[in-house]
């Protein structure tokens, strides 16, 4: 009998083949006493695990090929910075020592700790680093209970079969790429943790968040794995699997097709010239970013200068980190975001005062900025300074009022001035523009669009304060809907204020990137998406297949449309 199971789709493709069961998670730990005596042995124990820990790591980069995508050596290089951190190398040392206790029961410890802390972050990124902790804990579990353990043991020979486990590592995620396993799916994890990013680019087709695949699926069935729609079907019949070969190829047909779009640009059939501009926030994005033919940078995240490092970067080391990126675009530009710290994206004691209970709702972004002036202005320094080398944008975010705005425009004003007074050169004619995320800035876009060059819509944000409902919070997830009648409005409002203004309105949240969208928001008017590098391609084959004219009048009715559940039909019509 078919069974049909849904998930969540976090790297595209079809994949067909046999289940391979795996058991990734932790291994159970228990407590024991030691004597005074045992204390050294049990020690050299555990170090003797840290290091088998990263020796393997060390092993599993080095099979990485050089021409893999940059984040794969990425997540694994990460992973071993934990196993040399002293959270993981030396605490559980101590705990061994002080409460004279096995290293398991040691490390379980540390782990419990650094859980109570993750888990009080709100930041769907930091989050994710929970998750590798766990992944590095995990495996030096796995060499304590047995020495002989290694990553590669447990997966072999998998070459095309699906993978079904609880959880996978990046590190799993690089060892089964090296066997072409055909997709894998899991029981934990989300579209942002790190194996779902590597799975995105190994282009290995990827379904995670089915809560009992182990049980419902069977060791050896044959699969079909659809890692778009986040559909999982088994027990189908010979001439359904030949139905899925063929869109399998089509697919992959199609794929290869993109690459030629990389040198046209982005035109509807009725000539309008659309702006199609990247995401980016490491610098392992700028590889993605030349591949993807973007017509520059719509938004760059800056909040990497900043955390998950030991010291933020100063005036000097920002200004060649954008410099850099100035460099590879060649004259198109760089929309540089100010800082979205604050709340749990915090570096500074001093500012982290007590976690509310909802740090989304807290001193971040433009208000944590506007609190810290001091920083705020380094950093507009350093991005004014890096405009003297090429078009650069300021985009600020999370404005909420006019009185955000002018306060961030006075700022500026002063590094400008100070720059003058230093002899240092920059574009005096800068654009500044405001991210609309929050309802009221939409509602309020014409007073902001008359002091500024550009407005961009953040509907990651926008969504989540619109809706009432935390963007990484698991149990609400259901209600993220990009198409509610009142996000559309919203948005709506934010375009129609940039026509009035005659200033260019630009969107650069996730919607921006998903192709389902791409029609209804040309019919809206919006002309400048801007969105991961790996999405652009797809999404300039739409708008070169499209024609506003069409659109605009079903965009319409769909703004007319009340009843929420009513709109995604309409709108999938648009894309038939
Ligand atoms: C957004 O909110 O849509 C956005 C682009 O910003 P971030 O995802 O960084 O909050
Ligand atoms: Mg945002």
């Amino acid at each position: 009998m078919a069974l049909i199971i849904s998930g969540i789709g976090v790297s595209r493709g079809i994949a067909i083949g046999n289940v391979h069961l795996l058991n990734r998670g932790a291994p159970e730990v228990f407590e024991r006493k030691l004597e005074e005596h045992e204390i050294e042995a049990e020690v050299e124990r555990f170090q003797t695990a840290v290091d088998g820990a990263a020796e393997q790591l060390r092993s599993i980069r080095d099979t990485i090929p050089e021409d893999a995508p940059k984040d794969v050596a990425a997540f694994i290089d990460s992973h071993l910075l934990m196993v040399r951190d002293s959270m993981l190398r030396k605490v559980p040392i101590e705990i061994i020592q002080e409460q004279q206790c096995n290293a398991e029961w040691a490390l379980k410890q540390q782990r419990d700790k650094l859980e109570a802390v993750f888990e009080q972050m709100e930041d769907d990124y930091l989050r994710t680093r929970l998750n590798d902790i766990e992944h590095v804990i995990n495996l030096i579990q796995q060499i304590l209970k047995d020495q002989q353990f290694t990553v590669q043991m447990k997966l072999q020979p998998l070459k095309g079969s699906i993978i079904v486990a609880d959880d996978l590592t990046p590190a799993d995620t690089v060892v089964m790429q090296n066997q072409n396993i055909a997709g894998f799916i899991t029981e934990l994890g989300g579209p942002l943790s790190h194996t779902a990013i590597l799975a995105r680019s190994l282009s290995i087709p990827a379904v995670v968040g089915i809560q009992s695949a182990r049980t419902l699926l069977q060791q050896e069935e044959q699969l079909v794995l659809d890692g778009s729609s986040g559909m999982v079907l088994a027990g189908m019949d010979e001439s359904t699997i030949k139905e899925y070969r063929q869109i399998q190829r089509e697919q992959k047909d199609a794929r290869r097709k993109l690459g030629s779009l990389k040198n046209i640009s982005a035109r509807t059939k009725d000539g309008r010239r659309i702006s199609l501009q990247a995401n980016i926030e490491l610098a392992e994005d700028i590889s993605a970013l030349k591949k993807s033919g973007a017509d520059g940078v719509g938004l760059y995240r800056t909040e990497f200068l900043y955390i998950d490092r030991e010291t933020p970067a100063d005036e000097d080391e920002q200004l060649s980190a954008y410099r850099k990126i100035v460099r590879v675009l060649k004259g198109k530009p760089l929309t540089i975001r100010t800082l979205d710290l604050g709340g749990d994206k915090e570096f500074d004691p001093d500012f982290q005062g007590p976690l509310t209970q909802n740090p989304a709702l807290g001193l971040r972004a433009i208000r944590r900025s506007l609190k810290d002036t001091e920083l705020f202005k380094q950093q507009l320094r350093a991005i004014l300074r890096a405009s003297a080398s090429g078009p650069v944008k300021i985009l600020l975010p999370m404005i909420t009022s006019d009185v955000e705005l002018v306060q961030s425009l006075s700022i500026l004003e002063q590094a400008k001035e100070e720059l003058i007074s230093e002899n240092k050169d920059f574009d005096e004619n800068i654009p500044v523009g405001a991210m609309i995320e929050v309802p009221a800035a939409a509602i309020s876009a014409n007073i902001l669009a008359k002091k500024l060059d550009f407005l961009s819509i953040g509907t990651n944000d926008l969504i989540q304060y619109t809706l009432a409902i935390d963007r990484i919070d698991d149990q609400v997830n259901y209600l993220y809907d990009p198409l509610h009648p009142s996000v559309l409005k919203l948005i709506n409002i934010t375009l129609q204020a940039g026509r009035r203004a005659d200033i260019p309105v630009a969107m650069c949240g996730e919607m921006a990137g998903d192709p389902r969208y791409t029609r209804l928001l040309l019919g809206l008017g919006l002309q400048e998406f801007s969105a991961h590098p790996s999405n652009l391609l797809e999404i300039k084959q739409i708008i070169n297949k499209s024609k506003i004219s069409e659109l605009e009048k079903q965009a319409k009715k769909i703004l007319s449309t009340t009843v929420p559940n009513k709109i995604a039909p309409m709108v999938d019509a648009l894309n038939e």
